[in-house]
């Protein structure tokens, strides 16, 4: 909560400036338009000097205190307003509504209007510049209502995408994170509850009020300009509330003009495969645990071609698929760009120059489009068409359905509007226009008979003008005389001081100016061709504005037919891509069905991998795994051993990557796999400190724990790596033991579990659908060498002294824990205790086996070797062997 002081006895801009504050969100900076800058003021400019690392003055004094001041410059003011975004600011922006001539002629004090014109937060963005190209940027509504029923509504203004689904209390959290806004409402009293949920997620706060139903619907109805809200689908009330919550808040950010979005689209959770925030998080999805894009199953497979292609694809591992039919009909698209090599490469090759129509598009429809964004869109619906001709050319194998429904979407002929439109803008706008419409320059020249005249007519006064340098050159006598223009004079004649004289006493040239250096004059003349040039530049330029205007029409009118067009390319992309991957990476197209059988055959984790193969450091050996099914070794329930850095997270990781990629409509890194598909993917893998939430190890694992075994279905598929780790020994293997028990018993589903625990690879012999595999080592030259190969059965014994040796632990240490273990191992104490153990028991406090050290021990302890003397040395052993 931020003050900022009343406006008594303030000047009449600050009074305009405090009204302006008093309006935008609280918790967003405003910037204040003055002239060339966006300047902020109070507790603004204190946290923007700050976060922007630029200068904090003082501008005048309110109420006896000197003013905090600090500002940009509003031509380079997006790259700052990219960094306050970032650094997880809003900025509500000030601009001026009048022409400062305007407000001059009500008064010398009179205050140029200002009004918010636009709300800037990491949701509502539209500008390439503060958007990253690759990814999706949404903005999401959280509707909780008391009876209940939740929805959440989503949009991407960048791309006009607009949906809601309703969800239930279990499903929220994983909803959300396959969503992954850069900004999520929430209502005021479920903040708390939000926060933490999603790391990199701003969260806004609304008042109840705007989750009204009633109003939403309203908003709904105007937005669309329909009567009933059922012409788009039967909407529950939690989705119109969260529907409408957006679109007023939308509403607010563009200040009151509704953003351009596609009609709501219902989803339906189920129909996607439901992966939580740890899983996602875990199994580095789209961005390693550090937050890199680089070493994410992402980074390694994304051979995208176009920003709409790569935010295809990053959607789709976002969102795998449940349905059989709906899977099966993307791997047959991938399929086809896999038989098809040649036409890949062409159709890669096209694709390449398409650009980001997408975002041009929606950019248009809010009104923040320019001359640029209508040269994408003809040039991506242009080669677009002549993709769609090509591959019809082609004469190919009869392309499957996806991949005709793309050709269809993108063919003009059928729809002579939109191929009108494309040719007409194809001619109309030059081939490299400005940005903004404003700057002019852009229709071409033979588009507009008028302004081609115009032009001429402009630029003839300054071929004139250029002229008369030489005419008064030649009429003074002064050959250095200049011509120049500025926006003081306009066009005038230069001399040097020197030379003044000679101009003095003509009657043509008029002087205006004295300089140090340089003496200034105006002529009639020149007068004359300057109010020409500019009137007919200004006519020229309302041409050209008017022209675009007509053609952002026209797009408006054809949104529809441009955005299926455009999201066809984006899907060949994604296609096409995963082929290009498939061969590359040697995957393969996995079958896909409804039954409970998890079987992939010499299967590979693509990113370890790439990582093996890029460091030249060995070959990434291929494993299989047989879950269910009818293998020999098939057991849902299967328990990883084997020694530390074997293998067995990795192993874990990869089959749980290729169930994802699988369901996403991916080929797979394996030589054959067959998958029953999953609804829901859980992964417990490591043991991230979840600091941030002000949980324990221990505890962050435990929650995790709980959600799977309370939650999973004999559908869903389970990873779990080393549980029970970070507590005592027994509490540990108690509850890792209970955990396996109650996934084989209650929750009946595919999983993996990898464990330390020795003891219970024991339970595969008493459960009928569990099994053991282990990671293969050997020992060579008195070295442990890891095979990473899995092979039936458990692991035989433990290897952590080793690795510890090989880390480097002291000598002593590691001779030490030998004889621990030794010890350990013939008292049997943990595997005794276990036999006894009830279902959830509550272990006995933790009693570590306390070994004294033996006499030769303690009698070494005292030696520094270095300082023996070779006799002292030989006294020595025969002390010591008389201890034994
Ligand atoms: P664990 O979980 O058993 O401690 P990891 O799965 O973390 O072991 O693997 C340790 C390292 O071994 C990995 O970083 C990787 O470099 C390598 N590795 C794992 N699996 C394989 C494999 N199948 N082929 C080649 N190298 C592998």
């Amino acid at each position: 909560d931020r003050a900022f002081p009343s406006a008594e006895g303030a000047t009449p801009m600050m009074e305009q400036f405090l009204a302006l504050r008093s309006q935008a969100p609280g918790d967003a900076l405003l910037f204040y338009r003055m002239g060339d800058f966006y300047e902020l003021f109070f507790d603004d400019a204190v946290r923007a000097a700050a976060a922007l690392d630029i200068a904090l003055t003082k501008r005048g004094e309110h109420q006896g205190e000197p003013i905090p001041m600090c500002g940009v410059p509003a031509a380079t003011a997006e790259a700052y307003l990219a960094r306050l975004i970032k650094a997880g600011f809003k900025v509500a922006v000030g601009e001026q509504i009048e022409d400062p001539k305007a407000a001059k002629a009500r008064g010398s004090k009179a205050v140029v209007q200002r009004a918010i014109t636009r709300i800037v937060t990491p949701g509502t963005l539209t500008e390439d510049s503060l958007l990253d190209p690759r990814s999706a940027n949404r903005i999401a509504a959280l509707a909780q209502l008391a009876t209940g029923e939740n929805a959440i509504a989503w949009a991407d203004i960048s791309t006009g995408e607009f949906a809601v689904c309703a969800v239930s209390g279990d499903a929220l959290t994983a909803e959300l994170a396959a969503m992954n806004p850069a900004e999520l409402l929430v209502e005021e009293s479920r903040f708390c509850e939000a926060a933490g949920l999603l790391p990199r997620t701003t969260l806004t706060p609304l008042p109840r009020a705007k989750f009204d139903v009633a109003s939403a619907e309203r908003q709904l109805k105007a937005q669309f300009e329909v009567q009933e809200l059922t012409a788009f689908g039967d909407f529950s009330k939690a989705e119109r509330a969260a529907l409408g919550a957006l679109l007023d808040y939308l509403a607010l950010s563009q200040a009151g003009a509704p953003a351009k979005l596609s009609p709501p689209r219902q989803t339906r959770e189920g129909s996607v495969l439901a992966i939580d925030p740890a899983t996602r998080a875990s199994l580095e999805i789209d961005r390693t645990l550090s937050g890199d894009r680089q070493g994410s199953l992402l980074g390694a497979i994304d051979r995208t071609v176009t920003a709409p292609g790569a935010r295809a694809l990053a959607d789709r591992l976002a969102r795998p698929l449940t349905d059989v039919a709906a899977i099966e009909a993307r791997l047959d698209a991938v399929a086809w760009f896999e038989r098809e090599a040649g036409l890949r490469r062409q159709l890669r090759d096209r694709l390449k120059s398409a650009g980001d129509a997408e975002r041009g598009l929606s950019r248009l429809l809010v009104g923040r489009g320019g001359p640029r964004d209508l040269k994408a869109l003809s040039g991506a619906l242009q080669e677009g068409e002549a993709i769609a001709a090509h591959l019809l050319d082609a004469r190919l194998d009869r392309p499957p359905q996806r991949i005709a429904d793309g050709i269809a979407a993108l063919t003009l002929a059928d729809k002579p509007e939109l191929a009108a439109l494309v040719g007409d803008l194809d001619r109309a706008i030059v081939d490299e226009p400005p940005l903004l419409a404003r700057d002019g320059g852009f229709v071409a020249e033979g588009w507009m008979p008028e302004l081609d005249e115009t032009r001429q007519l402009r630029d003839a006064s300054r071929r004139i003008v250029a002229g008369l340098q030489q005419t008064y050159a030649g009429a003074t006598g002064v050959s250095s005389l200049k011509v120049k223009h500025n926006n003081v004079l306009g066009y005038f004649v230069e001399v040097t001081a020197r030379h003044a004289d000679a101009l003095m006493g003509d009657d043509t040239f008029i002087h205006r100016q004295t300089m140090a250096n340089a003496v200034r004059f105006t002529t009639t003349e020149l007068a004359e061709l300057e109010s020409k040039i500019a009137s007919a530049g200004e006519r020229a330029l309302a041409m050209e504005i008017e022209t675009f205007s007509a053609l952002r029409d026209r797009v408006e009118a054809l949104a529809g037919f441009i955005r299926v067009a455009t999201a066809a390319l984006a899907e060949f992309d994604v296609s096409s891509a995963l082929a290009e991957w498939a061969e590359e990476a040697g995957a393969c197209r996995p079958q896909i069905n409804d039954s409970f059988t998890f079987s992939v055959d010499g299967g590979r984790h693509p990113v370890v991998e790439r990582a093996l193969a890029k460091s030249g450091e060995g070959r990434f050996t291929p494993n299989s795994c047989q879950l269910e099914g009818s293998g020999e070794n098939a057991a849902r329930l299967t328990f990883v051993t084997g020694p530390n850095m074997a293998g067995k997270s990795t192993f874990l990781r990869q089959n749980a990557l290729i169930l994802m990629l699988a369901q996403a409509g991916c080929y797979v890194p394996a030589e054959r796999a067959e998958i029953g598909v999953a609804d829901r993917l859980y992964s417990r893998v490591g043991a991230a400190d979840d600091l941030a939430r002000g949980r324990s190890t221990f505890m962050a694992e435990m929650i995790e724990t709980a959600a799977i075994l309370n939650q999973a279905t004999p559908r869903s598929f389970v990873i779990l790596d080393e549980i029970g780790r970070g507590t005592a020994t027994f509490d540990g293997l108690s509850i890792a033991w209970a955990a396996a028990e109650h996934l084989h018993e209650i929750n009946r589903c595919r999983a993996l579990f990898a464990t330390h625990y020795h003891e219970l690879t024991r339970l595969a012999e008493d459960l009928d659908a569990a099994g053991n595999v282990s990671l293969k080592a050997k020992e060579w030259k008195g070295e442990l060498v890891f095979l990473h190969e899995v092979g039936a059965g458990a692991a035989d014994r433990s290897y952590g002294i080793e690795v510890a040796r090989r880390a480097g632990l002291p000598r002593k240490a590691i001779s030490r824990a030998r004889s621990i273990l030794k010890r350990l191992e013939s008292d049997g104490a943990p595997a005794a205790a276990l036999d006894t153990l009830p279902l959830f028991a509550v272990a006995e406090p933790e009693q570590a086996p306390i070994i004294e050290p033996s006499e030769v021990e303690k009698r070494l302890d005292g030696i520094d070797p270095d300082t023996l003397t070779p006799r002292e040395a030989l006294d020595l052993v025969y002390a010591l062997k008389s201890l034994v």
